[in-house]
């Protein structure tokens, strides 16, 4: 069920952008997708979410062109998995906007570490969305590492899973 009306047909991109990312369970699932959670599997458990509504998600993402869905073999039969596309790779900066406004003005848990989004070309974290701020490159998935405050372990490579 709609949130909200179509905003599909609105002059403001912003407006037009929300009406494809502009909910919670897309936006997670996307990082998700950034970090090598592409199967249906892995993403209901690190996301804690209803079948039901992931699936409604993944379909919903799909037919936005947000992602696509790729065969794989499974173990008893085969199965798919969700990969982005490129409209759903540009929306990387979006993320990262989200992570830095997040950690300048929410509270994170006590037992969180920070999150820190680094530039693998230079391998310093940045403080922008989009690109770099110690060596001024663009940051796309390819050159970009997320050391995740939810989760233990090195930094998640974006570009080996994406
Ligand atoms: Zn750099």
């Amino acid at each position: 069920m709609p949130l909200r009306s179509v905003w599909s047909d609105k002059a403001c991109p912003i407006a037009r952008s929300l009406d494809v990312l502009g909910d919670a369970w897309t936006l997670v699932i996307m990082r998700e997708l950034f970090t090598g959670n592409t199967r249906f599997e892995r993403l209901r458990v690190a996301l804690g979410v209803a079948d039901k509504v992931l699936s409604a998600r993944l379909t919903r993402m799909t037919e936005a062109g947000l992602v696509t869905r790729v065969p794989y073999s499974g173990s008893v039969r085969p199965r798919v998995e969700y990969r982005l596309t490129d409209a759903g790779r540009d929306a990387l900066p979006v993320l990262h906007a989200l992570a830095l406004w997040g950690a300048a003005h929410t509270a994170a848990p006590e037992w969180a570490r920070p999150m820190a989004i680094t530039c693998t070309g230079c391998g310093c974290p940045t403080r922008s969305a989009d690109w770099c701020t110690t060596c001024e490159q663009s940051l796309t998935a390819e050159r970009t590492e997320w050391t995740r405050p939810g989760a233990d372990g090195p930094p998640v490579r974006l570009a080996e899973v994406a």
